[in-house]
């Protein structure tokens, strides 16, 4: 049997882990689309990121966890004191952060447990800094996990979040539908356990039963151990998750930040009471609201 020695650097730590974005800038091509962010998101928060359509959430999203189409020309993103600018997004992840897709592609062939497990053991690698780096052509070091082991966490993850146990030999995603995709997404999260949670929802597509479960998987998974940024176009989902912080985004921006009484002022007055245009001028996608 593995056993695994703490050592100092393992042992959690008094202060939560932080998500810190200063000044960040960000584009696209040649199109500049994050224009000074500005947003610190503790561990045991829960912030929600709304704004109209085309202001720049999901683009923030994505820079977050570094995907290469996304080039930042100025600005930091650090987390807990690491500078995650500098880092591709297998060890982002590895660090503890977790991104939920706007829109999840599916993957022929691997059964959801598989996927979960193969993610898992990736994460348990973890990721030090500090470390030496693996020579290349070595192999990384794996943290060995017992089929028992997993099975016993699986069972747990999918108890919580009442998932139903056929669902994990099915192919991920493969002829889901939206509501399972985001079941898939959510006990993914619960397995995982990250540290801060990205979640962008869908800015029209997720109907009521999706919206319910991913708000139900937040809300069990939300303790001191979980920082979330849930972005989210519509006030809907935050009748089932109530946020800590709100923020408001508008041309690559955060123009306003306010306790939850703020997202329900918008859920009133439109995001035109912020920003001063209709929401047709405020982005190229044109998308009309239904609050
Ligand atoms: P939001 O999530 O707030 O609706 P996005 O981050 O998706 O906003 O988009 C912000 C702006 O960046 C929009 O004007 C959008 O058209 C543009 N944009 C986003 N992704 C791409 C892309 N892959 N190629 C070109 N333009 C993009
Ligand atoms: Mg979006």
């Amino acid at each position: 049997m593995e056993t695994e020695q703490a050592t100092p650097a393992q042992q959690p730590t008094v202060t939560p882990a932080e998500l810190e974005i200063r000044d960040l800038h960000a584009r696209i091509d040649d199109k500049e689309i994050l224009r000074g962010v500005n947003l610190t998101v503790r561990q045991g928060e829960t912030h929600a990121l709304m704004g109209p359509n085309g202001s720049g959430k999901s683009t923030l999203a994505n820079v977050i966890m570094g995907h290469p189409r996304y080039e930042v020309t100025q600005g930091e993103i650090y987390f807990n004191g690491i500078n995650l600018l500098e880092l591709s997004p297998d060890k982002r992840a590895r660090l503890g952060i977790f991104l939920a897709f706007q829109y999840p592609s599916s993957v022929p062939g691997v059964s959801v447990g598989n996927f979960l497990r193969r993610a898992l053991e990736a994460k348990r690698e973890g990721y030090d800094p500090h470390a030496p780096e693996v020579p290349s052509g070595e192999a990384p070091k794996r943290k060995g996990m017992s089929p028992a082991e997993f099975r016993k966490l699986l069972n747990e993850k999918m108890k919580l979040l009442k998932v139903d146990n056929t669902f994990i030999n099915r192919y991920i995603n493969e002829g889901f539908s939206g509501g399972e995709k985001k079941r898939a997404e959510i006990l993914q999260m619960a397995m995982l356990e990250p540290r801060m949670a990205v979640l962008d929802e869908t800015d029209s597509g997720l109907d009521i039963d999706a919206l319910r479960i991913v708000a139900e998987g937040v809300n069990a998974l939300r303790g001191p151990n979980l920082g979330a940024l849930l972005i989210t176009h519509y006030q809907r989902l935050l009748n089932y998750i109530h946020p800590d912080i709100v923020h408001v985004m508008f041309k690559g921006r955060i123009i306003r930040t306010g306790g939850p009484e703020l997202a329900l002022e918008l859920e009133q007055k439109g995001y035109e009471w912020l920003t001063g245009e209709s929401e047709e001028d405020a982005g190229e996608d044109g998308a009309t609201p239904t609050v």
